[in-house]
């Protein structure tokens, strides 16, 4: 065999690792090894590669059985290569609950026998731009699961219990759902003898506290660490033993972090950010000074004796969301500006004044002088059926214009 390390051998786990092992165990080493949370280091970049390789061919058993019997020129021969630009869509596509969003949580972990090990709980916190760009240590609630204190989880009174019969102790069963005519599927559903529990306790001898399930779920108030500039949605943060109770301690908690809608910036593109300033038209012809508060909680002056273009992008430099990876360094802000109609009843009384002044030239409504074409009449969007034909009366109209 060639030095190379087997996908078996990437994920850790045994060849004859079931679909549920391999999915816990990408969870794993992906969640150890992604390159922003390890400073994007080469290593890192190396390693993730290699596991989302590894878990694409395992986690698909048609590409398992071949790279099992030819290995990976097998997979190559029968037209499977593997992709690095699709990296982001295995990550996606794994991450993917049922709900449809990145967070609702690892979709399909319910198939095959549970382990004793309780899951990890996987929740979203919304941080604010603030928060993230100083690294605030914030509290969220989770909902876990905790054992019955009175008879330590096992739902009975004297702590005997049996293994359940029918689901011989897994917890879960299997059904045949028919789909149409001669089509099945195997359907795996928590059994109903004993709720999933994978015990049972007899009649008299359940646990009146918690009513013979043993475990409670409950609300509990983790406190963490936003990490200073984390990177929304790709950088979860990892509590070790806060969450679900089994038999030998509880699971972690992993926390993913999304930005909240912040009412003066907006997430352009990480650690860029966007934001929209309104002028008066004399502001934006003559410059303008405004105090703006950033998102590090300082007050700036923003000066400009320039005219600005609305339209136009002007940027901020340095002054964005902090890079989690450079601490030193910051994205910039992208400027939208606006101009207001606050001014324009001014401007149509003194028309001429203006126009003199930017022009050097006389005023003169009527210059064009001949006449031989037909007048196009430019009218306001909102205004469509309007029927004035002195179109120097729609001048200045900021509305969006069409020309009939
Ligand atoms: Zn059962
Ligand atoms: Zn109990």
């Amino acid at each position: 065999m060639s030095k190379e390390q087997s996908y078996y051998d990437i994920l850790k786990i045994e060849k004859s690792a079931d679909q549920k092992a391999i999915k816990k165990a990408y969870r794993k080493l992906i969640i150890k090894w992604h390159p922003d949370k390890n400073n994007n280091s080469k290593e890192s970049e190396e390693k993730f590669k290699k596991i989302s390789e590894a878990y694409e061919v395992l986690s698909d058993e048609k590409k398992r059985n071949i790279y099992n019997k030819y290995g990976k020129d097998g997979l190559k021969q029968k037209g499977y290569e593997f992709d690095p630009g699709d990296i982001g869509n295995i990550f996606k596509q794994f991450f993917k609950g049922s709900g449809g969003s990145p967070f609702g949580g690892f979709g399909g972990f319910d198939e095959e026998e549970q382990s004793d090990e309780p899951e990890d709980i996987q929740t979203l916190y919304e941080a604010t731009l603030e928060e993230a760009f100083s690294g605030e240590t914030v509290k969220t609630s989770i909902k876990r699961q905790t054992k019955c204190k009175k008879c330590s989880g096992s739902g009975s009174k004297s702590g005997v219990t049996t293994k359940c019969s029918e689901c011989k102790g897994k917890g879960i069963v299997h059904r045949l759902i028919q789909l149409g005519p001669g089509m099945f599927t195997k359907q795996s559903m928590s059994c109903d003898k004993c709720n999933g529990n994978k015990f049972t306790v007899k009649a008299d001898d359940i646990c009146n506290e918690c009513k013979g399930q043993g475990i409670f779920s409950e609300s509990h108030t983790i406190e963490f660490s936003i990490p200073r500039g984390v990177v929304p949605e790709r950088q979860p943060v990892e509590i070790n033993g806060e969450g679900n109770e089994g038999p030998y301690g509880r699971s972690n908690v992993i926390i993913f972090i999304r930005y909240k809608k912040h009412p003066v910036f907006t997430e352009v593109d990480y650690p860029e950010l966007g934001t929209q300033i309104e002028l008066d038209l004399a502001e934006s012809i003559c410059g303008f000074q405004k105090i703006i508060k950033l998102i590090d909680g300082e007050k700036y002056l923003l000066e400009t004796t320039e005219p600005i273009i609305p339209g136009k992008n002007y940027i901020i430099k340095n002054k964005g969301m902090v890079m989690y990876n450079d601490q030193d360094k910051r994205g910039n802000i992208h400027v939208k500006f606006t101009v207001n109609t606050k001014s324009f009843d001014i401007i149509k009384n003194k028309r001429k004044e203006l126009w003199e002044m930017l022009t050097d030239e006389p005023f003169d409504t009527n210059k064009n002088p001949d006449k031989k074409f037909e007048k196009l009449i430019l009218s306001n969007v909102k205004n469509e059926h309007s029927t004035h034909s002195d179109h120097d009366d729609h001048s200045g109209q900021p509305q969006e214009c069409c020309i009939q």
